[in-house]
């Protein structure tokens, strides 16, 4: 980003915001707004957010001496350095980062490309992205800054160079998507599913439904809304606040349909593309980035030669140990359907044994016994051969209750996981680690890796 500004035009931008009348400043031109001291270049506004454990105000001075050329910030700071520079006061800084990025998006004229959903939002980003880098520059998301800060942050990162923009959105409970939609305005709105993530909080499907089809309630009318065929929830869902321009995807139906040849290639109208990643649940991701190609009016063609994708740490990671042991690490996260869909990942593998080691999914609230059983359930169904339960937490207990039948260990601590493990794994077998983040799971996936 990079753009001439002055204070009228903050005035506009965060008008009742303001906390008082700002000192006239000269035209300037804005290198970026930062909201980390620790990453502030010389050239940048800072604006100082509060959080519940840190203060951002606390760090203005820091930032002055690192060259900030203007405060945004919610008092007067009293700022030690002899060089004094514009502090624009407002009420609440976390709406004046919003205001202006959602200022400076509307600057912008490229498609903008916001995604949702319960599972797949970061694979499908990436998959969009690496697409959509065929034809031309593209800013996303990085890493899973998707919330009411980190879409803002990468908003304000786009430059007038880039082609694109493909931003990733997460929400916790109602309202939050609907607020990132109004600053991000997107032109093309993608939702990859509704499921039981956040069921805890939202209380029902239908509730979780609402919640991330507010993305497309709040997009401009001319925006296309794209979603998941085979989530019958969403369609129609989607289909009462969506009256625009539709286009849906699936591997049962919908407007585009992608037909799995083998689990390597996706044929979609007549043309085969290379998958990027592995197991049915990407290739319904690859469909929805194929599905944004085609609503941008893309050549396609160029995707028959197959795009590459690098996911973040924890999904679908796979590492190859010595005595042709295969390890699927899937740590990052876990809900039901991701479970599901990773379970059965692990058995298309071809191996002597499959080996499951779960742990807690996290925020089911009153669900969670049911929802760890039928994880359970779904290991046994699949003739999973072994399944090793962390039970860091009472309710992971439940999965074992699920799988009532198959051999099945509950290890108390990440220690007595991977003393088992180095114990039991033999040559040939394939292993799929997977849990809420928060369980730590892929601590034991690096001890595990450095023991084998
Ligand atoms: P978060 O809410 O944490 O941002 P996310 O929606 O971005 O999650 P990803 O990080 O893309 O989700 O994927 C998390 C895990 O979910 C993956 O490791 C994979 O196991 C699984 N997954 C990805 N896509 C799907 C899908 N379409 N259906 C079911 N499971 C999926
Ligand atoms: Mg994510």
């Amino acid at each position: 980003m990079s753009f001439q500004v002055n204070f009228r035009k903050f005035r506009k931008i965060f008008s009742a915001n303001l906390n008082s009348e700002i000192d006239v400043i000269d035209d300037f031109l804005i290198d970026g707004i930062t909201t980390d001291s620790r990453y502030i270049n010389p050239g940048e506004i800072f604006l100082a957010l509060r959080g519940n454990t840190f203060d951002g105000h606390d760090f203005a001075n820091i930032a002055v001496d690192k060259g900030a050329i203007a405060l945004i910030v919610d008092h007067h700071i009293s700022v030690k350095s002899t060089k004094q520079i514009p502090q624009i006061q407002v009420k609440d800084t976390l709406l004046a980062y919003q205001q202006v990025a959602h200022w400076w998006r509307e600057q912008l004229t490229i498609p903008v490309i916001a995604i949702t959903g319960s599972v797949g939002k970061t694979t499908t980003k990436e998959l969009i992205s690496a697409v959509l880098s065929n034809y031309g520059i593209v800013h996303k998301t990085k890493e899973n800054y998707n919330n009411e800060i980190g879409v803002p942050k990468t908003l304000l990162e786009l430059t007038r160079q880039h082609d694109y923009a493909v931003i990733e959105m997460g929400m916790r409970g109602l309202n939050e998507i609907a607020l990132l939609s109004q600053i991000a305005r997107p032109t093309i709105g993608l939702i990859t599913n509704v499921g039981t993530a956040h069921i805890g909080r939202l209380g029902s499907k239908e509730a979780i439904a609402q919640a991330k089809c507010e993305l497309l309630a709040e997009m401009p009318p001319d925006a296309t809304a794209i979603f998941n065929h085979d989530n019958s929830l969403l369609v129609q869902t989607a289909k009462k606040v969506w009256k625009g321009e539709t286009i849906s995807y699936g591997l049962e139906g919908g407007d585009i349909t992608g037909e799995l040849l083998d689990n390597q290639t996706l044929r979609v109208e007549g043309m085969d593309f290379p998958l990027p990643l592995p197991g049915r649940h990407n290739a319904l991701n690859y469909l929805g980035a194929i599905a944004v190609a085609k609503c941008l009016k893309l050549d396609c063609n160029v995707l028959m030669q197959g795009i590459s994708v690098n996911l973040p740490k924890g999904r679908s990671r796979r590492y190859q140990l010595s005595g042709d042991i295969l390890l699927l690490d899937e740590t990052y996260n876990a809900g039901l359907e991701s479970m599901k869909a990773a379970l059965e990942l692990l058995k298309e593998i071809p191996g002597q044994r499959h080996l499951a080691i779960l742990g807690t999914m996290k925020e089911l609230g009153e669900k969670s016994a049911e929802l760890h059983r039928e994880v359970g359930e779904t290991a046994k169904a699949l003739g999973i051969d072994h399944l090793l339960v962390l039970v860091d937490d009472p309710e992971a207990i439940a999965i074992a209750d699920g799988a009532l039948g198959m051999v099945t260990e509950c290890l108390p601590t990440q220690e007595e996981l991977i003393k088992r493990l180095t114990e039991i794994v033999q040559p040939g077998d394939r292993l799929l680690f997977k849990a809420s983040n928060s369980v730590g799971l892929n601590r034991v996936v690096e001890a595990f890796r450095s023991w084998g």
